[in-house]
Formats: structure tokens, C-alpha cells, sequence
């Protein structure tokens, strides 16, 4: 086995030497991170391809849904893809600049009794426009109207979003944890070894045992940041390594990231991401000793910590404008698993 050079920096998520160098976003770009970690190409590019992907989809759905409690959260990219169905149409939505705004999902053709077009409804103009000279020029018809439809009014009571604590947010979480504890003092790419372990291996192996879900309250991160705004918080101390994220502030997931290497004295970084100005700070705090989650919650608890997580997240949106503040419900069906169904109240006040 080769010797690694010394002289060349290693890539974080898999030790190997940095050949091509890539730059990963620390919060992750479809969040609206900005702070960036040097990483190989590879790994930049596995991950963005995997579970980055995966997570965002979830994540951008929940950015969408919150939106639509009447939350100014910033009009980025965010897409919620086939969010909504309605008079037989299905819509994606994302954030425009006065609230959640639908767009079609896919085109929708009407034929007539004799298989011939009849009208057709696209996404856009473009897409109009190709359809109707693919129609002229294989002979189907003379001439094409085209008109632009003003878009619907969508009723958006009853939305449902179902957050899925899955393997692929769990590993965004962390991979989170691992690019901001490279910023730590003294880093040793030793002290993570247990948490590369799940971002490079078997992508069906539930990183499970290190990432906790939380539905504890940590008042100590809480009160250092804006409602709903996004966390990441690592902490080295003489004992551990570990990891906390948050994302809108709510769904949290305790990170265990490695052991400390001798010789290494205790840290901790606090970084927020803010969803509404989409101002993202780090700094260096004294440790604040989170306790660990129970890996298994007892019948007794379980309900109790069901309704304060949920509470929070509600009394969050309140705290951060939301004027359709969201009934949110956990379905008793989906109590075993990590599943969430979030819904809007189905009448508004
Ligand atoms: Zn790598």
C-alpha cells in the first residue's frame, strides 16, 4: 500500500488525497449554504448525486410547506415536485416572491372522440409553442391557437407533507456534521473515523446508530438562533465527538461523529442558517454538553415528547410570521416508523 503524501492535503469524507479538489458546502447549497470545505471531486460529486439529492427533495418540500403558512422564507430554487392535485392537474409549487406559486407539473392533452388534439395546457410558453409546430409539421393540423391561461387559484388547505427521517438525511445530516467539524481547532481527520465509516459505505446501511432522532428540546442551541432556522452544532470534549442538527430548527438529529485523539482540548462551533434572510454565521462557543437522545423512547414518553416536538414547531412558525399557523399532526399509523405527516389546518383561522 502506497504511503499517503504527507504534503498533500486529505479529503475529509474519505482520507484519500486531494487530486481534483471540489468544494463542498457546509450547509448544503439547496438550503442556501454558502461557507464551503475543501473535499475531493469524488466525494463532492457521489454525494450530490446520492443522498444530497434525496434529502434535498425532502427538504425543499418542507421549505414549500412552511411557505405556504404564510412565511416570507426566501423565493430560492426550491421546487415541491407534484405537490398537489387538482381538477385532475397536477402542480408542482415553489416560492415566488408573494407566496407559494404553482406551476403545472406536466402537460395535459385533451383528444376528442377521434384521437385527434383537441387543446393542450403546458407548463409554459416554450413548451406550447413546440408542441403546436410538432403537430403542424407531422400534418395533424393547419394552424394552432395559442393563448396564455392565467394561472389557477390553488387551494392549498389540506396540504400534506410527510417528512421521512430516511437514511439519505440522515447521512446529509452527517455530512454536515463532518465538513463543519474539519473547522474545529486542532481537527485530526482521526476523530470522525466512525462517521466516514456510513458516508462511504453500503448506501443501504441505515446509518442509524449515529444519527439519533431528537425530539428533546435543547434550549441552549435553541436560544442562539432565529425560529426555524437551520443548525449544525459539533461539539469535541475529553469523552466524545458528536454532532446536532436541525433543520427548520425542528427535525433534530443527534450526530455521533468519532472519539477525540489524545492531546486534543475540548471545542465547539455553533452554525445557523437563517431560511428567511438566508444569513448563515458560525462561531466558536464553549462546549454545551448535549445530552444524547435515547436511541429508543419508552411507550410513557413517546407521546409526551410527540406533542412538545410538534408544539415547538408550531409555536416556531407563530414566532416567524406564519398567519395560517399549521395544524400539525403526527398519524397515529406511522408512530413505529420515522415517518411524519404534516398537514395545513382544512379551514383557514
Ligand atoms: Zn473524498
Amino acid at each position: 500500500m502506497a504511503e499517503p503524501n504527507n504534503s498533500q492535503p486529505l479529503c475529509p469524507y474519505c482520507l484519500a488525497p486531494i487530486r481534483i479538489q471540489s468544494r463542498d458546502h457546509i450547509f448544503p447549497q439547496f438550503l442556501g449554504g454558502k461557507r464551503k470545505v475543501d473535499c475531493c471531486k469524488n466525494c463532492d460529486s457521489v454525494f450530490g448525486h446520492t443522498f444530497e439529492a434525496e434529502a434535498a427533495k425532502i427538504l425543499q418540500a418542507e421549505h414549500v410547506f412552511i411557505s405556504s403558512w404564510g412565511i416570507p422564507l426566501r423565493s430560492a430554487d426550491p421546487t415541491w415536485k407534484t405537490a398537489h392535485v387538482q381538477d385532475g392537474k397536477s402542480y408542482n409549487l415553489s416560492v415566488g416572491q408573494t407566496g407559494v406559486k404553482p406551476e403545472l407539473a406536466k402537460p395535459v392533452i385533451k383528444l376528442d372522440d377521434e384521437g385527434r388534439v383537441e387543446f393542450g395546457e403546458f407548463v409554459d410558453k416554450k413548451q406550447a409553442d413546440k408542441f403546436a409546430r410538432s403537430l403542424i409539421e407531422k400534418g395533424k393540423a393547419k394552424e394552432v391557437k395559442l393563448e396564455v391561461v392565467p394561472p389557477p387559484k390553488i387551494d392549498l388547505t389540506g396540504l400534506s407533507h410527510t417528512l421521512v427521517l430516511g437514511p439519505d438525511i440522515r447521512r446529509a445530516a452527517l455530512k454536515m456534521c463532518l465538513a463543519l467539524s474539519t473547522l474545529l481547532p486542532d481537527f485530526k481527520m482521526e476523530e470522525i473515523a466512525e462517521a466516514r465509516l456510513f458516508l462511504r459505505g453500503d448506501r443501504r446501511l441505515v446509518p442509524v446508530n449515529n444519527t439519533l432522532a431528537a425530539y428533546n428540546i435543547y434550549e441552549a442551541i435553541d436560544s442562539r438562533r432565529k425560529a426555524l432556522s437551520h443548525v449544525i452544532y459539533v461539539e469535541r470534549s475529553q469523552s466524545r465527538v458528536y454532532g446536532l442538527v436541525q433543520f427548520f430548527g425542528v427535525t433534530q438529529l443527534f450526530c455521533r461523529l468519532g472519539m477525540p485523539k489524545n492531546g486534543s482540548g475540548s471545542a465547539a462551533i455553533f452554525a445557523s442558517l437563517d431560511p428567511v434572510t438566508g444569513r448563515e454565521e458560525f462561531s466558536d462557543i464553549s462546549p454545551l454538553d448535549l445530552t444524547e437522545p435515547p436511541y429508543l423512547l419508552s411507550r410513557e414518553e413517546h407521546p409526551r415528547l410527540m406533542e412538545g416536538w410538534l408544539k415547538k414547531y408550531r409555536d416556531e412558525a407563530i414566532k416567524r410570521g406564519a398567519t395560517h399557523p399549521p395544524d400539525l399532526r403526527r398519524s397515529s399509523l406511522e408512530i413505529e416508523s420515522n415517518s411524519f405527516r404534516l398537514r395545513r389546518p382544512d379551514e383557514d383561522g
